[in-house]
């Protein structure tokens, strides 16, 4: 090859040289020409490579039980996180039952059609088959027993390798559903009054808590466990008292986990909106305290779907 392609080169060479100069020069623009659009061609076609597709991430929102107002703030600001980053893009699951097509004949939302519609949609989006299309699944809010398809085939996929992340009332979900519970790692107890509370980084060099303080100090429903062991978690965020009455003890508040060869990240912060987002108007947190979390769980999605890693291993058996 190499030398047909010499005999070419001085095959060229001597066209040329045979050539009267006013066509030498035009061949020679023209022969510049070509190489540099090559050049051009070839670090464009580099740059295309470098630059890996975005992951794609579906956002469940649906709720069997209560409804946090603070859906469609998060919503909003999941996809703001992944337009922003480069790093996801967003699909979702949602069904909203103040949309004006669920009016029942007494003005509330008739509870029968905003059911099939959540069926509906969680049917079409969380199919094993419509599954393949994520790399990973996150419940911002979720609430109650919702109608998967296949509730086990969903852990299942997790369990392949791809990505869970939970947001607060994720842990208030599928109460009649141990594996899932085993998955997350905890199950809700009970929440008090909304009190400022301080959680303790449990991880100084995690991307989801190393720009935290040692006690950083938030505003929110504050969410009590069952069903948490230690030494099946990697911690992230805990108080070292209870939020509510300061009684000291165990409550954890984010950890993450490895669930076969897929990753699990759930914090339990994100009741209010203005956690969520640092522009809601009416605010008992800082915005800096909503900028904190939003990179707390931009980095939670990241590792979820491989785009961050750090060690997740239980704190207990390092
Ligand atoms: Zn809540």
């Amino acid at each position: 090859m190499n030398f047909i392609a010499g005999a070419e080169v001085r095959t060229l060479a001597h066209v040329i040289s045979v050539m009267p100069r006013h066509m030498k020069n035009l061949n020679l623009t023209f022969i510049a020409a070509f190489f540099w659009t090559a050049v051009a061609l070839g670090l464009l076609g580099f740059a295309s490579t470098a630059q890996a597709a975005p992951k794609r991430v579906l956002v469940v929102t649906t709720t069997l039980g209560f409804r946090h107002s603070s859906i469609e703030t998060a919503e909003k600001i999941i996809a703001k996180l992944g337009n922003e980053s480069g790093a996801f893009t967003v699909d979702y699951a949602r069904v909203d039952p103040n949309d004006p097509k669920f009016k029942g004949p007494d003005g509330k939302p008739d509870k029968k059609q905003v059911d099939e519609a959540i069926k509906a949609v969680l049917t079409e989006k969380m199919s094993p088959a419509a599954l393949k299309n994520y790399d990973a699944v996150i419940f911002a809010n979720t609430t109650g027993d919702l109608p998967l398809p296949d509730p086990q085939g969903f852990l299942d996929w997790v369990k392949s390798g791809k990505g869970f992340v939970g947001m607060h009332a994720a842990g208030d979900t599928f109460h009649g559903f141990e594996p899932y519970i085993e998955m997350l790692g905890a199950e809700f107890k009970i929440h008090k009054a909304q009190v400022e509370v301080d959680p303790i980084n449990e991880d100084k060099e995690c991307p989801a808590c190393r720009h935290l303080p040692d006690k950083w100090k938030v505003f929110d429903e504050i969410y009590q466990f069952k069903k948490f062991d230690r030494s099946q978690v990697h911690g992230l965020l805990r108080l070292d008292h209870n939020p509510n009455d300061n009684t000291p003890g165990d409550y954890p508040l984010s950890w993450c986990k490895e669930y076969g060869r897929g990753r699990v990240f759930y914090t339990a912060l994100g009741h209010r909106e203005d956690v969520w987002d640092p522009n809601w108007p009416d605010r008992k947190n800082a915005k800096e305290v909503a900028e904190a979390y939003q990179q707390h769980i931009l980095n939670g999605i990241k590792w979820a779907v491989g785009l961050e890693n750090w060690n997740a291993k239980p704190q207990t058996v390092q």
